[in-house]
């Protein structure tokens, strides 16, 4: 490697304050902090004191991929995903639980803009019979299959499953849910066979989403610092919005464009409350 090029890269590690690893402070962090539950900032730049963890197993449910250590939220966020889990159970069924918060929050190297306040879970669509339990080298192997043929614009129904609208239905309906992204196809499908949509509102169109959905919940009221997010405008949002999105996707997997790995969020956005989270003792255990 030339010189000067090697220079560049170890560059930014001797001044020690490249953007680009300062959210890697946040994901270095093994425990959360101690001390009482409080959620500041945004769902894209924020952090959260004393989260909960997500016991790895519960009733109904499964934490996947645990080696990434973000199976960490404020306790609403614990609470929902464990009650999810209970009435999952009652079906028969067990849940996959995709990734909630670093133990502290804020920015991930990879994967995720948002996911940074402990308030946000990724649920897969797939499930399991309640009584299986995955290895713990399942948990980081098994793929989450994709729900829609992208290039058709429409459900992939040998993959589909009523008990995946279910979990959905289940989780729109809870109160302290904020909104769900899924798939715009997933949705529009949903539009199609529905026959109450009052509880689509909260279900909204995004890219990906495909093989899993994304719940947010609301700011928890002991969080004076917890940004919320635009109200949802009313309606079952089943509109000609939504068919601009599911042609957006259709057109972007007929046409792909080359993958480029986007950017990691950067920490720099954090509100400066966040630098006593980031750097405050650890809950004893
Ligand atoms: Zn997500």
């Amino acid at each position: 490697m030339p010189i000067i090029r090697c220079l560049a890269l170890l560059l930014p590690l001797l001044l020690g304050s490249a953007p680009a690893l300062a959210g890697n402070a946040w994901s270095a962090v093994a425990y959360p902090l101690s001390g009482s539950p409080q959620v500041i900032g945004s769902y894209a730049a924020g952090c959260v004191a004393g989260a909960g963890a997500l016991p790895l197993v519960g009733d109904g449910y499964q934490a996947m991929r645990p080696s990434r250590n973000r199976y960490y939220g404020h306790p609403k966020l614990i609470a929902f995903v464990e009650r999810m889990g209970r009435e999952t159970a009652a079906r028969g069924d067990r849940l996959l639980i995709g990734d909630l918060a670093q133990p502290r929050g804020g920015p991930m190297p990879s994967g995720h803009r948002s996911h940074q306040s402990g308030l946000d879970v990724d649920i897969w669509f797939l499930q399991k019979p309640r009584d299986q339990v995955l290895s713990r080298a399942d948990t980081e192997r098994i793929e989450m299959p994709s729900m829609v043929r992208a290039t058709e614009g429409a459900l992939n129904a040998s993959r589909w499953s009523p008990r995946y609208r279910d979990a959905l239905k289940q989780a729109a309906q809870s109160p302290e849910v904020d909104r769900i992204f899924v798939n715009a196809i997933i949705k529009q499908a949903l539009c199609q066979s529905e026959t109450d949509r009052s509880w689509l509102n909260k279900v909204r169109p995004w890219w990906g989403h495909d093989s899993h959905f994304h719940v947010r919940l609301v700011c928890p009221r002991d969080s004076a610092l917890c940004q919320p997010q635009k109200p949802i405008p009313p309606g079952a949002g089943c509109d000609a919005d939504l068919a601009n999105w599911v042609r957006d996707i259709r057109q972007a997997a007929l046409s792909p464009k080359p993958y480029r790995r986007p950017e990691p969020p950067s920490a720099d956005r954090l509100p400066t409350a966040c630098n006593a989270v980031l750097n405050g003792p650890t809950a004893r255990r």
